[in-house]
């Protein structure tokens, strides 16, 4: 692991707000920009984003229960946040899905007549994308997989920005291959919403082993400024929930109470209802929607 500064200001003093593992999450004194230190570095990034991430034992904490299954309720929730994206680009072109995984975002684009690419850090998921769907996804982090500048008229980053070792620097190339007045859109949870308040510590999304940088709304606006970015939506609900199944809910719930929420997860169950889909939104994500400056 290794000690950093904080990626949006580059000060060095820091709060310390809770022990996470071996780390600590800290608040910069700075900006407030909430980041975990000392961080995972490349090798450990490689290990942790691997096949096994994708069908974690305890997706609360790493990882999903299993992607794969989860296609339809994906694509689903993926053309509820499309219909918000064509608002600000009525003509669509061509779209870029970072951290795409298997690409099902990707396939409903596809299906309102988008062009989609992605890019992949995980090679075993992103190989799914390929040959199951036919889809162009470069194994990868954006960095390196050397897209043109000026190429993107939309750029898609879903619960990714908290993962990135260095985020300052993916908005900087994300920048680079919009097009002018291009629009990049990024879910992220909220740091300052009234669940993670009423959770305090708790909250499940501090306690997650893969997130790396703690975003609000006025930390991730500042971080999209100072690389060029004018945010035109800011969504606190409304966007950044799911369709997910009724089981699925009590799933996570447990985490907060297990004999409560075991009792109610059996009975859904049991009555039938446990695999009813709802589109369900905590407010614990926010949605941006951010324009690509012109004279950038
Ligand atoms: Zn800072």
């Amino acid at each position: 692991m290794k000690e950093v500064c904080c990626n949006l200001c580059g000060n060095c003093e820091s709060l310390f707000f809770k022990r996470l593992g071996k780390s600590s999450i800290v608040r910069c004194n700075n900006c407030g920009l909430y980041y975990l230190n000392p961080q995972l570095e490349e090798k450990e990034l490689d290990e942790l984003y691997s096949e096994a991430y994708f069908s974690s034992e305890d997706s609360a904490v790493s990882g999903y229960d299993n992607y794969t299954s989860d296609k339809e309720n994906i694509i689903l929730t993926s053309h509820r946040k499309l219909k918000v994206i064509e608002k600000f680009l009525p003509h669509k072109g061509e779209l870029l899905d970072i951290g795409c995984a298997a690409g099902f975002f990707l396939l409903a684009a596809r299906q309102r007549n988008w062009k989609v690419k992605g890019v992949e850090y995980c090679d075993y998921v992103a190989e799914i994308g390929r040959e199951s769907y036919n889809l162009e996804i470069t194994t990868g982090t954006l960095e390196t997989a050397n897209y043109e500048d000026n190429q993107f008229d939309c750029v898609t980053m879903w619960d990714l920005i908290e993962h990135l070792p260095n985020p300052m620097g993916s908005l900087a190339d994300v920048n680079r291959v919009l097009k002018p007045g291009g629009i990049l859109a990024i879910m992220t949870p909220n740091v300052d919403s009234l669940i993670a308040k009423i959770w305090g510590r708790k909250w499940l999304l501090w306690n997650r082993t893969d997130h790396m940088f703690f975003f609000s709304p006025k930390t991730l606006n500042k971080m999209l400024e100072k690389n060029g970015f004018n945010v035109v939506l800011l969504k606190k609900i409304g966007l950044g929930g799911k369709y997910v199944s009724i089981d699925f809910i009590f799933s996570r719930l447990i985490k907060y109470s297990k004999s409560l929420f075991s009792f109610f997860r059996n009975f859904v169950n049991k009555i039938g209802i446990g695999k009813v889909t709802i589109f369900a939104d905590w407010g614990d994500n926010f949605v941006v929607l951010a324009r690509k400056a012109n004279n950038k």
